[in-house]
């Protein structure tokens, strides 16, 4: 067929199925707005849950230690790009989450890639909640292993599949807070089935850190549970961006060997580690921030209550209305926009077949007339 005419068919499937994906530039914001072609527009789009992406202290921190360390680290951490700085950072990390190590990762993304690829072997398998971010449903797929999706958030469905012997290891994976529905995973129940079949549980908490928990140290604390790995994402609540796997020891040394993603590629600024450490501050005093997500949570869904809208079981910044139909979603994705309001749609594959979603989102940074002109609109379009 020929390169050009592959991507000319594939663009035009996308087309087809109202699926094809635009990115927007925008001129900034701040968490609560942001600017397009001159408009500004209250965001509901964001995974800045906490608004830390302009504390102005993790902004100063960020500043200082550019001037200290310079914008990059000039290498990968086994060359030289690991310094006291990231060193000091992990530390901090492992202790706040009660884990020996921690390992910093320049995204959540290659996070998970890393460590489903360093861990598994053609024997194994993978044990996976079905809506599991694509990050680890695709490293699943392209790990030698086999890979078994379980009904979301079904502990009962895993129990049956972890009864089926195999010859090799079983890594269960799960999220803390689910990406595109904000609903919890029962971790109390899957830990228990995972450690009666001798299974190491993933736990990935992009959603759950610094949301919920006390201090917001995230769901694994919350529900009691310290899974055998935790992935940690800083691009949400923290504000920043990068990520952190908590392991034991020897996992840590093995991921070390075998993480390719860590081996062969730029380790993380370090200024940017002194905005993370900055951040994890806030993060820890931010209960203040937290009330507030949490009476916006309150306020949005007692706003909807009455409204033919489908909301997901979340008490999370994660508040999906579930549309259906993706051209019946992104209509009213541009019906909010034109009164002001930034919504994503998200659509298959990103969410199963026939679940088109607003993915609202809500966060600290935003004032309670901002969740009241959200309300109003949607009153407006589907009342
Ligand atoms: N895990 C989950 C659950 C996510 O939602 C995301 C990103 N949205 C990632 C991992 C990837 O993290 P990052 O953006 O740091 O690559």
């Amino acid at each position: 067929m020929g390169w050009q005419q592959r991507i000319a068919a594939a663009l035009a499937e996308q087309h087809a199925a109202a699926a094809y994906r635009r990115r927007v530039p925008n001129r900034g914001g701040n968490g609560r707005q942001l600017v397009q072609n001159g408009r500004p527009y209250l965001n509901f789009s964001g995974n800045d849950y906490l608004g830390l992406s302009h504390h102005p202290a993790v902004i100063a921190a960020w500043q200082q230690g550019a001037a200290d360390y310079g914008v990059g680290a000039g290498g990968s951490g086994h060359v030289t790009g690991y310094s006291e700085v990231h060193q000091r950072f992990e530390q901090r990390l492992a202790g706040w989450q009660g884990y020996p190590r921690a390992l910093l990762f320049i995204s959540g993304f290659a996070a998970n890639q890393a460590v489903l690829a360093a861990l598994l072997q053609a024997d194994d398998r993978v044990l996976a909640d079905k809506l599991s971010h694509a990050s680890l449903l695709e490293a699943a797929l392209h790990a030698p292993s086999g890979l078994r999706r379980f009904a979301h958030n079904d502990a009962a469905a895993l129990a049956r599949l972890l009864e089926k012997p195999i010859s090799g290891e079983t890594l269960v994976v799960t999220e803390g807070v689910f990406s595109m529905d904000g609903d919890a995973a029962p971790l109390k129940a899957l830990a228990a089935e995972a450690a009666a079949h001798n299974a190491w549980l993933l736990v990935d908490d992009a959603h759950g850190i610094g949301v919920v928990g006390e201090q917001g140290a995230g769901s694994c604390r919350q529900q009691g549970v310290r899974p055998d790995l935790l992935v940690l994402t800083f691009g949400k609540a923290f504000g920043v961006s990068g990520a952190a796997v908590l392991c034991d020891d020897a996992t840590a040394e093995f991921l070390l060997q075998r993480a390719r993603h860590l081996i062969y590629s730029t380790a993380m600024p370090a200024a940017q580690v002194c905005a993370l450490d900055a951040a994890l501050t806030a993060l820890i005093e931010g209960d203040a921030l937290r009330e507030r997500l949490h009476q916006h949570i309150r306020r949005f869904r007692d706003g909807v209550a009455g409204l033919p809208l489908q909301l997901a079981d979340s008490a999370t910044a994660i508040q999906p209305l579930i549309v259906g139909e993706n051209q019946a979603a992104l209509d009213l994705a541009a019906r909010l926009r034109e009164r002001g309001i930034w919504v994503s749609a998200i659509r298959p594959p990103t969410v199963p077949p026939g679940s088109a979603r607003l993915r609202l989102t809500l966060t600290a940074a935003h004032r309670p007339d901002d969740i009241d002109t959200l309300l109003e609109a949607l009153h407006a379009l589907c009342g």
